[in-house]
């Protein structure tokens, strides 16, 4: 299994777990660029936003809920920044789906 976020999910690369369930995990980015950072990922292998079908609505939908539920126990629900980085022209480095949770900090618009 080559797939960096795969090996997270399987445990078999330490990561800093925020929270999991059957479908999602969600750990600590090991680069932060906010005081919170949290990757929220499915624990199925998709490359990326491009690669997602119509039965995947379900676990997006899961993933963005996960994402407000993260930042409101963390007291961000006021100000936080949910990104997905989708390709390479944007930014998107490991080519296994993952939703960017940030707060913490004053996040301008537009973001770089
Ligand atoms: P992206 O550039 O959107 O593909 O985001 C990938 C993110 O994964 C970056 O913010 C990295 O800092 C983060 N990352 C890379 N390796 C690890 C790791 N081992 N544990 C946690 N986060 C990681
Ligand atoms: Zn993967």
């Amino acid at each position: 299994m080559s797939c960096l976020f795969c090996r997270i999910v399987a445990g078999e690369i330490p990561a800093s777990k925020v929270y999991e369930d059957d479908r999602l995990v969600a750990f600590n980015d090991i680069n932060p660029q906010a005081p919170m950072h949290v990757l929220v990922v499915p624990r199925e292998h998709i490359d990326s936003v491009s690669a997602l079908g119509p039965d995947d609505d379900d676990l997006v939908g899961a993933m963005v809920r996960r994402a407000a539920a993260i930042a409101a126990v963390r007291g961000f629900a006021s100000g936080y920044r949910t990104v997905f980085n989708c390709g390479p022209g944007a930014g998107q480095t490991v080519f296994h789906l993952h939703l960017h949770v940030l707060g913490g900090r004053p996040l301008t618009w537009p973001p770089g």
